[in-house]
């Protein structure tokens, strides 16, 4: 019995010490209906996750030239609203450009313009992060490393993705066809139950890599899917074991200066770029569900 209890705490121990850090893309945002692009529905989907996320640790990407509806007064008042209730915010390109379909010079404009708007939301101070739109970070390797040193250059640190539940596609079928069907909470049992694989998914491949598990980048959105849904992803996240930790914690993991010689047009998974650098093969990612992918289709 000795025994079995000291694997079972080893376990137990082992299983606490999984990490986490939570990442929210694309504020300001207020839903994916028409409507929820107006400042009042803005104001109280970023209320409503930051009363979720209370004493979590979360950065937020933000865009602030995206929302054309929102005055820059309005898209201030979100970040300085996100900044201080205690949320890091990080650069995610002014209107989220697309790396595939402009020029470098541009998109380098897109970041440098994003920053007026972020510092004000600091209070002056300047982003420390950013996140490459899409996960795209350069179509061929001079593209990807003139952008990887204007970063350096500018100070600012790329963060990583490691983890993906598709939320945003989610979350689009969510604003119309869960309403529908009368049956918002079954929708999001499906969407947590995808993030749940690709949590085992994501877990496997740092084992195949790394031969331990790593401090995780979780990669969310700003949506209504994500408020309505963040008790229960927390739980999800408490329940496998997780702490949720700030990005610059789970960046001092040693897996993230691990050479990335990806390349290319695709938006992929940190896991998968490192897994391409080594040569290590991994299986294909979990599938969204094929009826919530032709909702989201159909949608487009
Ligand atoms: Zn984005």
């Amino acid at each position: 019995m000795r025994w079995a209890s000291a694997i079972l705490f080893a376990a137990l121990a082992a299983a606490q010490t999984r990490q986490v850090a939570l990442t929210f893309d694309d504020a300001p945002r207020g839903g994916d209906s028409p409507s929820g692009r107006q400042l009042t529905a803005t104001l109280t989907l970023t209320q409503e996750l930051i009363r979720q996320l209370d004493q979590i640790p979360a950065t937020i990407f933000a865009n602030p030239g995206q929302a054309r509806e929102l005055s820059e007064e309005g898209v201030d008042q979100i970040l300085r609203l996100w900044h201080d209730s205690g949320f890091t915010l990080g650069n995610h390109t002014f209107s989220h450009a697309d790396l595939n379909k402009i020029p470098l010079a541009e998109y380098q404009a897109e970041i440098l313009r994003a920053e007026p708007a972020l510092r004000r939301g600091r209070g002056g101070a300047p982003s420390r992060y950013f996140r490459h739109t899409f996960l795209r970070t350069g179509s061929n390797g001079e593209i990807r490393d003139a952008l990887t040193a204007f970063l350096t250059e500018h100070k600012l640190i790329a963060a990583p993705v490691t983890m993906d539940g598709s939320d945003w596609l989610f979350a689009r079928v969510y604003a119309t066809w869960a309403r529908a069907t009368a049956d918002p909470a079954g929708f999001r049992r499906r969407y947590l139950d995808y993030l749940d694989q690709q949590i085992s998914y994501a877990e496997q491949a740092a084992l195949a890599l790394f031969q331990r598990p790593i401090a995780h980048i979780l990669l969310l959105h700003v949506n209504q899917l994500n408020a309505d849904s963040m008790p229960d992803l927390l739980a999800l996240l408490a329940r496998r074991g997780y702490s949720v930790i700030a990005l610059e914690q789970a960046l001092r993991d040693a897996a993230y200066q691990s050479r990335d010689d990806y390349a290319g047009p695709e938006g992929l998974s940190w896991l998968r770029r490192w897994a391409y650098t080594r040569s290590i093969p991994l299986p294909p990612e979990p599938v969204e569900p094929a009826d919530i992918l032709s909702a989201y289709r159909k949608q487009r």
